[in-house]
């Protein structure tokens, strides 16, 4: 993959410009208030954003996952929700939804995901089943040509705004994805959740109570949900990775100037080899993170289905961006603990990284597990 085409250094330019007048105007209210801005996310697919992997014929950009971990890495640098929101919606549904959908689900509700006139969620999550997802209890009974859908979805990203969800439900033994829609008789949510961070990016509930679907509203092949789940995965894991870099190097770069501006005993903070060995190891790894996603990305782009290089991006940057935060915050003393310089929240937005879309344990286990998988049959480790 050429990182530097002028195509995606333009891309890089214009989402720059945007963060600059759009998102960090409103980065700390989004924190303070818990606000989430419909209408900053809206025009964020006026300009192309929401639909950036989707081919321009559906309304998308066409610029596929380059183009998609641009915008995260740049809007997380100023607003780590608001690229959270934005990764739920353009790659864990959006995307989703167009690389497994028929023509007519395509034309149905891919071109008003693109523009923002809808808001997507995906739904795997349940209250007794995180880590364990393909244990779930939603089941769709069938019926002739109809399902009947029960059960509940938690923690669902975006899920107190949006009209289009994408849901996996039993089917039997095995799986089945679904679109369901926030005017579905039958469909109801629950509270909005108070997060420690992430705020601002709506987490909530959904309920299903008895919702008759007709076979237009399977996406894929009946029974074959757990295809589509895996298969998103790789994608899933790399995209979101970017939002930890943008993290990273904002912690980074707020800790760095604070270095050179403050003085205790005489001199600047960055003249005390202690303060230099935190902004040289902070510096280091927020660039082997980075590099780290952009390889993922390469073997995303490539159809390359190792399961190693998501995974290991993700598990990384989530780590180190809180590391990062950490220190960020220590090299600014009782300035940093203060809400107001903003990087106490980058801490506690980076939490999530370990939580969300798959524990670091669950990573480390699917990590384990591929490293000993591929020993086992003779290959080595690239
Ligand atoms: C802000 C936020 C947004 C989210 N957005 C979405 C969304 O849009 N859609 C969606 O479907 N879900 C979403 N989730 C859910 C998220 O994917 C789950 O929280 C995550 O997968 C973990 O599941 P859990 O919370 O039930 O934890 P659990 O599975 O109960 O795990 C609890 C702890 O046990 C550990 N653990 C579990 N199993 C093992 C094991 N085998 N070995 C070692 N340790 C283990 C875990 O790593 C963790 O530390 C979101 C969550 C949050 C917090």
């Amino acid at each position: 993959m050429n990182f530097d085409e002028e195509i995606f250094s333009e891309l890089r330019l214009n989402v720059r410009e945007f963060v600059r007048r759009e998102v960090e105007p409103i980065a700390i209210k989004m924190d303070r208030e818990d606000y989430f801005p419909e209408d900053v996310f809206r025009k964020m697919g006026h300009m192309g954003y929401l639909g950036i992997t989707v081919p321009e014929e559906y309304g998308g950009s066409g610029l596929g996952y380059l183009g998609q971990a641009i915008v995260e890495e740049e809007i997380g640098y100023s607003s780590p929700p608001l690229a959270l929101s934005y990764g739920a919606h353009s790659n864990l549904t959006l995307d989703n939804l167009y690389r497994n959908g028929n023509k007519e689900q395509r034309e149905l509700y891919v071109p008003d995901l693109c523009t923002g006139r809808k808001i997507g969620s995906l739904g795997l999550t349940e209250p007794s089943s995180g880590s364990d997802a393909l244990n779930m209890r939603t089941r769709a009974e069938i019926s002739g040509e109809y399902f009947t859908l029960n059960g509940s979805k938690t923690y669902i990203t975006n899920a107190p705004y949006s009209d289009i969800f994408l849901v996996y439900a039993r089917t039997g033994e095995e799986h089945t994805a679904f679109v369901v829609l926030s005017d579905d008789k039958g469909f109801s949510r629950g509270k909005k959740f108070d997060k420690m961070g992430m705020r601002g990016s709506p987490t909530g509930e959904i309920f299903f109570d008895g919702i008759v679907l007709d076979k237009s509203r399977v996406i894929g092949e009946v029974n074959g949900g757990r295809n589509i789940i895996l298969s998103g995965l790789n994608s899933e894991r790399a995209i979101l990775s970017f939002i930890f870099v943008g993290l990273a190097k904002r912690a980074l770069e707020e800790a760095t100037k604070y270095s050179i501006d403050r003085k205790q005993f005489g001199k600047s903070l960055y003249e005390f080899e202690m303060i230099q060995d935190k902004l040289a190891m902070m510096y280091s790894e927020y660039r082997a993170a980075k590099l780290l996603a952009y390889d993922a990305l390469s073997s995303v782009e490539n159809n390359n289905m190792d399961l190693k290089s998501a995974a290991s991006s993700i598990l990384y940057s989530a780590i180190v961006s809180e590391r990062i935060a950490r220190e960020a915050i220590q090299i600014m003393g009782g300035n940093g603990y203060m809400k107001d310089t903003g990087v106490e929240r980058l801490l506690r937005d980076a939490i999530l990284g370990q939580i969300g879309a798959g524990t670091t344990e669950i990573r480390k286990k699917l990590i384990a597990g591929a490293l000993i998988k591929d020993i086992k049959k003779g290959r080595g480790i690239e």
